[in-house]
């Protein structure tokens, strides 16, 4: 079998023998920059819903809101600064972005993290210093993968969304006329936005162990959420099999920014050729020291196992009023089919002070319109029943029920 994955050893000891590597400092100097304990305990927030309540957002753990992240940005603030001032290969890193970077590799069960200033920054990045001869991606993976696949200049080859077979059968009819020495990345979303779908990763992996290809997986609406907060790999236990693990800080963990987490090659590679780091300022300390905190919310209380519960309970909720709901994940997408019933669906229960968007083509298929409802773990009891409540007088109204 050929092996069609990076050779990110010989990369870099091509780098180190012409002087050319970069790496981020030892510790101790970024010490320097000054430290701080990220706080932690209190109570749970709860959802200040004076006006209508939100179930359309992508702060599933409700955490945006919550002390003691606000206070730890606060804190990152005093001591360390509003802005990191350069890329952190210069002079922006600082023992919060390090804080951060290790708690997410230990998190994802990997050798080491990178923070990036945005999940976009970390796919267009990663996928252009990897540099692909082909990439294999799912039908629906993210605007920032796709991006990434252009910007790579890879030859792109797009299979079924979600479908291990599909994808099997592209990796066939590629290596009937791949070159020996072709290097190939698969990339697929973990839990899919628009469709509330959880990708067949370990059907996956064995696929791209058939074939020596490597394999990346974007938890932007995973990290947090899943296993021990680290995603949908770290709940299919997939930590050794997976490449490469990216994700955003802008969702579950209530903040902004991106992350990229695998082998210690893999970060360095990334430190030299991912041009969104390399030439960027480094994520704003505040940011970074709020994702931390966040992480460390999710990962040691029990906000992750409300949400789960507010997601079963709407569901059933749902279904059992007639709705189809799709997915398998914390993002329910209520199709409704038509775009204007979705857009009245949407308005009727906004008049009943629920917010959902209704969500039409181009961004999903023509005939399948919808509703993407997304609870949060701050929602109590009563906001999902208002909820619900909503749904029925609202889908009652357009005829949908
Ligand atoms: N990947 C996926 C799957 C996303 O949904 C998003 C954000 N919508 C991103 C990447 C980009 O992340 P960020 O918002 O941090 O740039």
């Amino acid at each position: 079998m050929e092996d069609r994955g990076f050779d990110l050893e010989d990369r870099l000891a091509t780098l180190e023998e012409s002087d050319l590597k970069r790496s981020l400092s030892p510790v101790d100097r970024v010490a320097e920059r000054g430290y701080f304990a990220p706080p932690s305990g209190g109570e749970l927030p709860v959802l200040d819903a004076d006006e209508a309540l939100v179930f359309a957002s992508n702060n599933y753990l409700g955490l945006t809101d919550d002390q003691r992240i606000q206070d730890a940005a606060r804190q990152a603030a005093a001591t360390v600064g509003t802005g990191a001032g350069a890329s952190r290969l210069v002079t922006g890193d600082t023992l919060v972005h390090r804080d951060l970077e290790r708690l997410l590799a230990e998190t994802k069960g990997t050798d080491r993290a990178l923070a990036f200033s945005s999940g976009y920054a970390a796919n267009l990045g990663t996928i252009t210093a990897l540099a692909p001869d082909v990439i294999f991606s799912d039908e629906y993976n993210h605007a920032s993968i796709i991006d990434g696949c252009r910007l790579a200049g890879a030859e792109t080859v797009v299979y079924s969304h979600c479908d291990a077979e599909s994808l099997r059968s592209k990796l066939r009819e590629r290596a009937a006329i791949a070159d020996e020495d072709e290097s190939w990345l698969i990339v697929t979303d973990s839990v899919f936005s628009m469709d509330g779908t959880v990708a067949p990763l370990g059907a996956i992996c064995d696929a791209a162990e058939d074939h020596g290809a490597w394999v990346m997986v974007d938890e932007a609406h995973a990290t947090g959420l899943y296993a021990n907060g680290g995603g949908v790999v770290q709940a299919e236990g997939l930590a050794d099999r997976v490449d490469v693990q990216m994700g955003t800080l802008s969702k579950a963990l209530a903040s902004q920014g991106g992350y990229v987490a695998g082998s210690d090659d893999l970060i360095e590679c990334l430190c030299n050729d991912a041009r969104s780091f390399v030439f960027s300022t480094g994520l704003a300390p505040t940011a970074a020291a709020a994702a931390s905190e966040a992480l460390h919310v999710a990962r040691h209380s029990d906000v992750r196992e409300r949400l789960w519960e507010n997601v079963a309970h709407l569901r059933d909720g749902l279904e059992s009023m007639g709705f189809r709901v799709l997915g398998d994940s914390q993002i329910l997408p209520v199709v409704v089919g038509d775009r204007g019933d979705a857009l009245a669906l949407a308005e009727g229960i906004r008049e009943r002070d629920v917010v959902a968007p209704a969500i039409r083509p181009p961004t999903v298929p023509e005939g399948t319109s919808r509703i993407r409802v997304a609870p949060m773990a701050t929602h109590d009891h009563d906001d999902i029943v208002t909820c619900l409540e909503a749904f029925r007088a609202a889908g009652d109204e357009v005829g949908l029920l």
